[in-house]
């Protein structure tokens, strides 16, 4: 039976690029999360991503490419806030919606106008890129709506029959998917809150940012979606997950496991996994323990929601962490 290989450094480039130039899929490690690579440029390739993850085809996905110039190939127009968009933000965790360009399949933007397209601050992914010398479409390397992986052990567990190779790049650093700003849209509009803030966005493009649809919740239930993926529940265990305001007070069952911060112990003598009080370490690990409560097949997940944050940059970062919980938890 065919299965997940994982492989590292220059070779494992080497291989990576050979996958994809045949057509192939291959996992590589991003900043945000691990992600299922194919040439965005070939059709077939693009289907079999979906296949994989189980993805709906109304879902688009994110195009990953090693710089603006890169960026022009799967674009109509890479108008002037784009650009400064760019030299600020990338490589990081800044997806762009722009208009497509006409030769970019229709897989890749689930038939749309608009492409979505970042370039990942990682060095594995660069090279991948750089090598390849095509932009990669990177879907979270997971099945459909379940949790994200910040490992390449997460990808393996996720995918075990799966002839994948997987390309270690160590464990993600910021660990939440990036932040999707509609630039098609006057104000920009963010359509997923990410680790980049829409008030860094705002600074940088001297004008006001739109983030009411990014707000937990924050979008009524019968307005058309502007992007498909970003509703309803995702993110998701296999062991139901709940959420607490402070694990102090509210009550905690035995049974349940607790991903908590303002404790050192279980109150009831669960288990206990220790959260990071502060948001970006937070965010760096939520994927990761979460994939650790999973697996001690608990009766629930209890988590606790995070603090606030200090300043308007790590108060973000607690926004994009609470939308993830939320729908964790079920939308
Ligand atoms: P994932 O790659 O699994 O992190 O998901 C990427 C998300 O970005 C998807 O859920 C899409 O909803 C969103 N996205 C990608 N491309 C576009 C686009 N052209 N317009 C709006 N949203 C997009
Ligand atoms: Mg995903």
């Amino acid at each position: 039976m065919p299965e997940p290989r994982i492989v590292v450094g220059p070779e494992g480039i080497a291989a990576g690029v050979r996958a994809l130039a045949a057509g192939g899929i291959i996992a590589f490690p991003t900043e945000t999360v691990y992600g299922l690579g194919a040439d965005a440029f070939n059709a077939d390739a693009v289907a079999r991503v979906f296949a994989l993850k189980g993805r709906p085809s109304n879902n688009p996905l994110i195009v990953h490419v090693s710089g603006p110039e890169m960026a022009r190939r799967v674009v109509a127009d890479w108008p002037e806030p784009a650009q400064r968009l760019a030299d600020a933000f990338w490589p990081g965790p800044l997806t762009l919606v722009l208009p497509k360009a006409p030769d970019l399949p229709d897989a890749v933007t689930a038939s749309g106008p608009t492409v979505g397209v970042r370039c990942p601050d990682h060095p594995m992914a660069l090279a991948l890129i750089e090598a390849a010398a095509t932009p990669i479409v990177g879907p979270s390397a997971n099945p459909s709506g379940c949790l994200s992986p910040t490992t390449a052990e997460h990808v393996a567990d996720a995918f075990p029959d799966a002839d994948l190779p997987i390309l270690d790049g160590g464990a993600c650093r910021a660990g939440i998917e990036s932040t999707v700003l509609d630039l098609t849209r006057q104000p920009a509009r963010v359509l997923r809150p990410g680790v980049i803030g829409h008030e860094a966005i705002a600074a940088v493009l001297g004008g006001p940012v739109d983030s009411s649809e990014a707000e937990p919740a924050g979008q009524p239930a019968d307005s058309p979606a502007a992007s498909p993926g970003l509703l309803g529940p995702h993110y998701q265990p296999r062991t139901p997950v709940r959420l607490v305001q402070d694990a102090r007070t509210d009550g905690i069952g035995p049974d349940e496991a607790l991903l908590a911060w303002s404790l050192q112990s279980h109150p009831q003598g669960g288990v206990l996994i220790r959260m990071p009080a502060d948001l970006a370490g937070f965010a760096a690990a939520l994927y990761a323990k979460l994939h650790e409560a999973d697996r001690l097949k608990a009766a629930r997940i209890v988590i606790e929601r995070p603090g606030p944050g200090a300043d308007t940059a790590s108060e973000a970062i607690r926004g994009a962490i609470l939308e993830r919980l939320s729908r964790a938890a079920g939308g």
